[in-house]
């Protein structure tokens, strides 16, 4: 019988790249990446994420994947957003770890290196730092600076630059991250929350030479509110109530102590004729309050119990454990 050898080729490396509407950079991208992929002795493929361009990009890609053996491109049917593409990129990807960078060329490719040597030491997730960025200071810098530090404080994970497309993942640690909404951002701080081991290392950065940047400052915004769904599943996704459930109870304290005082107050006067906090009695502002305190608080205290509900529907129905393994001896029990 003839048998026959099969190596098992393994991917050392992936790099993603969203796309959309670059045609003047698309091939200097490529040439420069060319350049900073060559040296190193890995295996390795770059996947293009067309996010629906509508320029020349797509016929540019096109006969760019003839030119690249190791090019790869995902299109799109139409503009999803750049986390969208990234999430793309992340599902296609074969790699043992991941790189995405930016394809307007302000990132550099010539950093590659770099964060694969920190990788090296054994990290998970290699966050560029844009130390001397090269955007406008009022409408980009600055709003930038406040959101990392704001998003440094609230998820506990202290980086400079979470915007900085340069980033370098263990696949291990994104294979599972379902992103939505502005969220790529945030993958630091969700692989730090699974016991991922996160840092930083400064990067180059370069204005943007060709088109334009296709964010204002309403992303900060946005940025802000998936903040805070990042912080409450961070903390509250495996126990909604702990978070409702306390709002509630801060309504619904109140409101009792308040109706416990009145039906007091009306008890002692009916008993005894005493009219001590009659007048807490005789005003309806009191009466009002304790009735819309109680139903904030009940309100509160039943969107926790749906919430837990969901929680359980969400874990449940996909299987989903409520808890990552890092590794398994031996091997193969992981999969039990
Ligand atoms: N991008 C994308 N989809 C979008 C917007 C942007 O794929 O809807 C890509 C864009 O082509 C670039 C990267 O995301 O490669 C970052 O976009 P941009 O340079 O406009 O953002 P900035 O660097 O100004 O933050
Ligand atoms: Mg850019």
């Amino acid at each position: 019988m003839l048998r026959l050898a099969t190596k098992v080729c393994t991917m050392d490396l992936s790099i993603v790249i969203p796309v959309y509407n670059e045609e003047e950079s698309v091939v200097a991208l490529c040439q420069t990446l060319d350049a900073a992929l060559k040296p190193l002795s890995q295996h390795y493929e770059v996947l293009l994420v067309d996010d629906g361009s509508t320029d020349q990009t797509p016929v540019l890609l096109r006969e760019l994947v003839q030119t690249y053996s190791y090019l790869r491109v995902i299109r799109f049917r139409r503009n999803f957003g750049q986390t969208a593409a990234m999430s793309a990129g992340f599902h296609h990807a074969q790699g043992e770890v991941v790189i995405t960078l930016d394809a307007d060329l302000q990132n550099d490719p010539a950093d590659i290196p770099l964060l694969l040597a920190k990788m090296d030491e054994g990290v998970d997730v290699v966050s560029g730092w844009r130390k001397h960025r090269q955007d406008p200071f009022w409408s980009r810098r600055l709003p930038s600076m406040l959101a990392n530090g704001l998003i440094s404080r609230i998820t506990g994970v202290a980086l400079h630059d979470y915007g900085c497309t340069l980033k370098a993942y263990r696949r291990d640690i994104i294979k599972d991250v379902h992103l939505y909404g502005e969220m790529h951002r945030f993958i630091p701080a969700l692989a730090s929350w699974v016991g991922g081991r996160v840092t930083e290392v400064p990067v180059q950065h370069h204005p943007r030479r060709f088109g334009t940047s296709k964010y204002g400052l309403s992303r900060t915004v946005r940025v802000i509110l998936d903040l805070i769904t990042v912080k409450f599943l961070m903390r509250y996704s495996l126990g909604p109530m702990q978070m409702f459930g306390k709002i509630g109870l801060m309504f619904l304290v109140p409101a009792l102590l308040l109706f416990a005082l009145m039906i007091g107050t009306h008890l002692s006067f009916l008993f005894f004729g005493t009219t001590v906090g009659a007048e807490l009695v005789k005003r309806p502002f009191w009466l009002v309050s304790a009735t819309m305190l109680s139903f904030l608080g009940v309100q509160f205290i039943s969107m926790g119990l749906l919430a837990e509900i969901q929680i359980r529907t969400y874990h449940e129905s996909q299987d989903k454990r409520t808890y990552v393994i890092r590794e398994c001896w031996p091997e193969e029990t992981k999969g039990t």
